[in-house]
């Protein structure tokens, strides 16, 4: 007696015309009958797709070959759907099992192959391969849409739609809108580039009820990381590196160059680890006598409550004579409210107006030059205009001289930060942290020298004398 198993499977494929699992199971056993086959077994898998990515467990069929290899079945009559690739790749899979086996009797029904044949076996193997071929290539293919849709700032497998993005499904809005996002984005670029705070923006936008793409108010951090996005500036990433998109900027490259120089000035966040924060006037204050610059002092009134002073300290290696003191606040607010009565002033705009032409533009421009040069760089490698190695090379030394771009652009800071400096400084500034205060009082002022006065005698503000750059 010949023990035969009949295996049957249907795989869910919408646009296959997949014969019903009964129709096949009736043709395996008529085909084993036709043989002298005597069937044993049944293996019935349905709606399980046989590619190796698919994650559903083909159990029917893994107990058929466990049963091949325990020596239980001497032939197997299948039933094949025609031109389905992932068919011939089980098919292919499952001979092999069975010439492991020692199993030689199959049939097969609806396929393109004699199995009983030789030659057509070996056949089978070689469109197997193709098939492995094909399917790895649509799985690429699958990979590479959701990468793309990612560049796009759509959405992939759960994931947000990037703010000014037309996204897709659900997540998908109107051009309109896509319109609407993207005029924000240009504003609060060009905003925040002129000195607004993220938190003064951020404010304004849960005013105006603007939300992100989750549908959460803006916070700052929200928006940092927002106008940090290099898809904003048309620019993909990958593996770290800038890479050209195939969208269109929204806001002009050299912008977002400026926006990152701001935005990442290591100045910029208060946290440093192992630095205080520092003072609004330190290192702008002197002591009127001596020209020692003044340190900020705590010491207690007579009521306990301490106040803060900017004082010329006494060291015997860092002279200081020691002899001038005043308080902190008093001077801050002084300097402060001379600098908001100089940009409210007619000659203050004049001044901005000859500064229009940013120092930093050029640098930028720089930057956007070189990255087009990396861009350029590994198009060649690809199309083999280069070799890799002299790739590398180039590279690295536009990469150094990008870094050493990015350096002058960040000393100029405070000479950027007066062009930056807004008529309304005065309702802007209980927004602003203390570095960029620090940075627009740097840009204005040389220094601010204290004279003495008795400790008695009430505050003298002609005591005080800023020294402004312009
Ligand atoms: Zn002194």
């Amino acid at each position: 007696m010949i023990r035969a198993a009949i295996y049957a499977r249907i795989s869910y494929d919408p646009d296959a015309r997949a014969v019903g699992v009964d129709r096949q199971r009736e043709d395996c056993l008529r085909l084993a009958a036709s043989r002298g086959w005597t069937v044993v077994a049944e293996y019935i898998d349905n709606n399980v797709s046989a590619s190796k990515y698919s994650r559903k467990a083909r159990t029917q069929y893994l107990r058929l070959l466990d049963d091949i290899e325990a020596g239980r079945i001497d032939a197997v009559a299948i039933w094949m759907e025609d031109r389905l690739q992932r068919q011939v790749l089980e098919l292919a899979e499952f001979l092999k099992v069975c010439d492991g086996a020692g199993v030689t009797r199959i049939a097969s029904i609806g396929g393109e192959f004699d199995l009983s044949d030789s030659e057509q076996r070996t056949m089978l193997y070689i469109k197997a391969a193709m098939a492995e071929a094909e399917v790895e290539k649509l799985r690429r293919r699958v990979l590479r849409q959701r990468l793309q849709a990612a560049q796009n700032g759509e959405p992939h497998g759960g994931g947000r739609r990037g703010f000014g993005f037309p996204g897709a499904g659900k997540n998908g809005i109107t051009a309109e809108q896509v319109e609407q996002e993207r005029e924000l984005i240009r504003d609060v670029a060009a905003r925040v580039l002129s000195g607004q705070s993220l938190n003064g923006v951020a404010t304004e936008w849960r005013q105006r009820r603007i939300r992100t793409p989750s549908g959460n108010f803006w916070s700052p951090q929200n928006l940092r990381q927002m106008l940090l996005s290099p898809s904003i500036a048309g620019y993909r990433t990958h593996h770290g590196n800038l890479i050209e998109g195939t969208w269109k900027p929204i806001i002009p490259r050299e912008q977002w160059e400026l926006l990152k120089a701001l935005l990442e000035d290591p100045a910029r966040s208060n946290g440093r680890r192992g630095h205080p924060a520092g003072y609004l006037l330190t290192g702008l204050v002197v002591c009127g006598v001596c020209g020692h610059r003044m340190v900020v002092d705590y010491n207690r009134r007579g009521g306990g409550r301490r106040v803060r002073s900017y004082k010329c300290k006494h060291r015997p290696a860092y002279g200081g004579c020691g002899r001038v003191s005043r308080n902190a606040e008093t001077i801050e607010n002084l300097i402060v409210e001379a600098l908001f009565v100089a940009v409210e002033s007619d000659d203050f705009d004049r001044l901005a107006s000859n500064h229009t032409d940013d120092p930093a533009r050029e640098i930028c421009e720089s930057l956007a030059h070189d990255q087009g040069l990396l861009d350029r760089l590994a198009d060649k490698v690809a199309e083999e205009l280069i070799t890799a190695e002299f790739a590398k090379r180039k590279q690295a030394e536009i990469e150094n001289r990008m870094e050493e771009t990015r350096l002058r652009l960040a000393e100029l800071g405070s000479a950027r930060a007066i062009t930056g400096i807004p008529r309304n400084l005065r309702d802007e500034w209980p927004n602003y942290g203390l570095d960029r205060k620090r940075a627009i009082l740097g840009a204005v002022l040389n220094k601010v020298t204290v004279y003495s006065q008795g400790s008695l005698a009430p505050f003298d503000p002609d005591l005080i004398d800023p020294d402004w750059k312009v």
